[in-house]
């Protein structure tokens, strides 16, 4: 942060836990990843790369557990004295991601997943999983 134009690589994985994520959804028992350029501006800090968290949650169509991990790429700007509506105030010396890093991977984390583009969902006849194989109530008909 001393000298504009220097930058540094920050490639890490960190404890869920340290994070600070409130949400069932985050696996807290696997790491977040942080692979990122962290890059001193004259007015601030650039911090671009891509974050990962591991998540589970349930197919909202057929209820299938899912377990996956969401990244995303980050492009971020703080600044001491926000000129860019988008930037981050930068407090004190030190540059603290870490709000950043979990506001991001939320959003990151579907609220409604799918366990698949095209999942069929179960019949909302009969209950059945139409992955396995189509129902024969005929509800599907109906649907389609
Ligand atoms: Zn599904
Ligand atoms: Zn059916």
């Amino acid at each position: 942060m001393r000298r504009a134009g220097t930058v540094r690589e920050v490639v890490r994985e960190v404890p869920a836990a340290d994070v600070g994520f409130d949400d069932p959804r985050v696996d807290a028992a696997r790491p977040v990843s942080l692979e990122l350029e962290v890059e001193s501006l004259t007015d601030g800090v650039l911090v671009h790369g891509r974050l990962a968290v591991g998540w589970h949650g349930e197919c909202r169509r057929c209820l299938a557990p899912i377990a996956t991990t969401a990244d995303v790429d980050v492009d971020e700007l703080y600044q001491r004295q926000p000129t860019n509506p988008d930037a981050h105030r930068l407090e004190g010396d030190q540059l603290d991601l870490r709000t950043m890093v979990r506001d991001t991977l939320l959003l990151a984390v579907p609220d409604a997943p799918l366990c698949r583009p095209d999942c069929r969902g179960l019949c909302p006849r009969c209950g059945a999983d139409l992955n396995e194989a189509p129902c024969g109530c005929g509800a599907a008909d109906v649907d389609r």
